[in-house]
């Protein structure tokens, strides 16, 4: 937004964000975080990140523009300049990623006033962590396959089933959860709950990726309990509500100050620092034109995205129905995985040493991180599904099935 646009609220108030950080940005946590929300398993880099969260919701960074019953700041379109300065501060994550990126969203558009009320605040403090129990060993892409079932008993539903590669499971107070109430119906037969994960029937097993983290889990439900009351729209309606979650989950949602992972433009600023430091052939890297011409090519994509991304806020300019909105996860993910993959081009042989060798480059930053833009590229649905997706609801393509 330039500064013609903002009224005297937005101008204020982005004046207070940027002093705002400044005098509060945490100092580092003396064992270095990993490099995105997706992978926090040590519990002080939880507590540290979730005061840090606190903070932020206290200054009104966080849900800015949300009424104040659902324990929001009621500012008049604050939210973006709040988030903008966030991502260009070289900040922490804000932890509860999940709650603030999907419940939030979620149970603005289809929770009951109970539900915002119960759950909307200790989710913008960080205090109640959340997780996304939708995927299961037979159904990933095919969401709608899922088994996992939901049984009636009196007022409470009994879940029995499992769910896998669930984020943050470990430290998790709830899961959005979607379970099967009818297996002869594959869509309609699907209801959407808000799982308690401290119960006798909740197990969590880590699950550890290529890069030797964890950060998600495979969760066992065994005759675990959810209220009727904790039910998210009727019942039948899960997909519906999924879709509302997902939505979100690939860029297209109400922003509520979810910031997960490192600015595009902040990597973008590494990677031609890691250019002019890198020698190759008795020159800087930054030094090679054919180097220099690739970068300056990704740098203008990255440019593309966040003004894509900027765009996409605003509803007169996002040319029709999610056009531009649900470019988001895909372009973003693969945008963070190609200025990786620039970065382990920039360091040759050297890419090959990784975290924890004292000769590797900026601390074998890259190659994890290369290993780790996956998280984006599969997670609420692979880059090729979010093709699909593009090419069938939003170019009107024809459908492969
Ligand atoms: C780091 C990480 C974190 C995650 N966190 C969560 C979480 O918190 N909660 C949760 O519920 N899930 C989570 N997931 C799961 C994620 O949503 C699934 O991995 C994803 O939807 C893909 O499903 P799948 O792994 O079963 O792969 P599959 O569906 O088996 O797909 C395998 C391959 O086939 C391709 N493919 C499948 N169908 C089609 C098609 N119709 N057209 C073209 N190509 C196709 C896919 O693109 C993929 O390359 C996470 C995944 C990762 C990697």
């Amino acid at each position: 937004m330039s500064e013609r646009q903002l009224s005297q609220e937005q101008q204020e108030f982005r004046e207070f964000c940027q002093r705002w950080i400044e005098e509060n940005k945490p100092d580092p946590h003396p064992i270095p975080l990993p490099q995105a929300a997706y992978e926090v398993t040590d519990p002080s880099h939880l507590t540290y990140l979730q005061e840090w969260q606190a903070k932020c919701y206290e200054a009104g960074l966080i849900a800015s523009d949300l009424p104040k019953i659902y324990g929001g700041h009621e500012m008049t379109e604050c939210q973006a300049i709040a988030s903008a300065e966030v991502r260009k501060a070289d900040v922490p994550y804000f932890i509860n990623w999940i709650g603030l990126g999907m419940a939030v969203p979620t149970l603005l558009e289809c929770g009951s006033e109970e539900q915002k009320a119960r759950f909307l605040p200790p989710i913008f403090s960080g205090e109640e962590i959340w997780c996304q129990g939708f995927s299961e060993p037979g159904a990933g892409s095919d969401l709608a396959s899922l088994q996992t079932s939901a049984v009636k008993e009196g007022d409470q539903w009994v879940i029995n089933g499992s769910k896998v590669w669930t984020s943050l499971g470990h430290f998790a107070q709830f899961m959005l959860l979607l379970a099967r109430h009818d297996k002869s119906d594959k869509y309609g037969g699907i209801t959407y709950f808000l799982a308690d994960m401290n119960q006798p029937g909740v197990t969590v097993k880590p699950i550890h990726k290529m890069t030797g983290e964890s950060g998600f889990n495979e969760v066992f439900l065994d005759n675990a309990t959810v209220p009727d009351a904790w039910r998210v729209g009727n019942v039948g309606d899960g997909w519906k509500v999924a879709m509302a979650t997902l939505t979100s989950e690939r860029g297209a949602g109400v922003g509520v100050g979810a910031v997960a992972t490192e600015s595009p433009t902040i990597t973008m600023a590494q990677v031609i620092e890691l250019a002019k430091t890198t020698r190759r052939n008795g020159r800087a890297v930054w030094d090679d034109p054919v180097w220099r011409d690739r970068l300056v090519k990704l740098y203008e994509r990255i440019e593309a995205a966040v003004q894509n991304s900027r765009r996409a806020k605003l509803k007169h300019l996002n040319g029709g129905a999610m056009r531009i909105p649900l470019q988001g996860k895909l372009v973003g993910s693969e945008v963070g995985q190609e200025l990786h993959h620039t970065a382990l081009g920039i360091l040759g042989l050297k890419s090959a040493l990784y975290v924890r060798d004292p000769n590797a480059a900026d601390d074998g930053k890259w190659p994890l991180g290369y290993m780790n833009t996956y998280t984006g590229t599969i997670s609420g649905g692979s880059s090729e599904i979010q093709r699909n997706i593009l090419g069938e609801r939003v170019l009107g393509l024809p459908k492969t099935k």
